[in-house]
């Protein structure tokens, strides 16, 4: 595998999280919604599973579009680019040596300032 897919994996990976905790959410809250019928009362019939499902396929939607902008940009020898394998920095770290920039390629440090 190379730093090039490594990087983009793991932009794009995190992407996914909102949408399957969302979906573990809608999952819990419409077996709730089930539990009056199952014990003999009237059936709840609402929305509610649906638009937190929505919410989080629009998040992982726009978050998923960050990370391809920011794709396209390393494509492109735009961003804050790893000297080692010119793969994209990941966010700012606090570490034992101060304040330091991940590769998302090859797990290089970069330090800040
Ligand atoms: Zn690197």
């Amino acid at each position: 595998m190379s730093y090039a897919t490594k990087m983009q994996l793991r932009m794009l990976v995190p992407c996914l999280a909102p949408l399957a905790f969302t979906l573990l959410i809608a999952w819990a809250v419409s077996v709730l919604e089930g539990l009056p019928e199952m014990l003999g009362g009237h059936p709840v019939e609402s929305m509610l599973p649906d638009n937190i499902l929505l919410a989080g396929l629009s998040l992982t939607s726009l978050l998923t579009i960050v990370q391809a902008i920011r794709v396209w940009r390393w494509s492109k020898g735009e961003g804050d680019l790893c000297y080692v394998c010119g793969c994209l920095l990941g966010f700012e770290k606090l570490g034992k040596r101060g304040v330091y920039r991940p590769c998302l390629g090859c797990d290089t440090s970069h330090p800040v300032g």
